[in-house]
């Protein structure tokens, strides 16, 4: 019996227990899953460049079809976020030092 991987879709002969393209552990699907790529990458510039928001609309806009990459732009999107905000820390940190350094004594 033909199986395919139910990670990546992937036909998988009888002998091998594991996906030779992903490494998945072979499961008893009989017939393919629905391909795991049909969002567009287009969506992950929006928690790049909006961070914590734009990962909630990436979100939003995935769920449905994709969960497990909903999540993950979710949570790049918060990453994204705290990076941004250790950035500004920083600046903040930087920019009082340089003011003090300049005005103080
Ligand atoms: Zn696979």
């Amino acid at each position: 019996m033909e199986t395919y991987c139910s990670h990546c879709g992937t036909l998988l002969p009888d002998s091998v227990n594991f996906c030779s393209k992903c490494g998945a552990p072979k499961t008893f699907e009989s017939k393919p899953p629905q391909p795991a790529i049909k969002h567009s990458w287009a969506w992950v510039l929006l928690p790049l460049f909006f961070s914590f928001i734009g990962g909630i609309i990436a979100y939003f806009a995935l769920k449905e079809d994709n969960r497990k990459t909903a999540n993950q732009y979710l949570i790049l999107g918060i990453i994204m976020s705290v990076i941004g905000f250790i950035i500004m820390i920083v600046s903040i940190a930087y920019f009082g030092a340089s003011m003090r350094h300049v005005y103080g004594q």
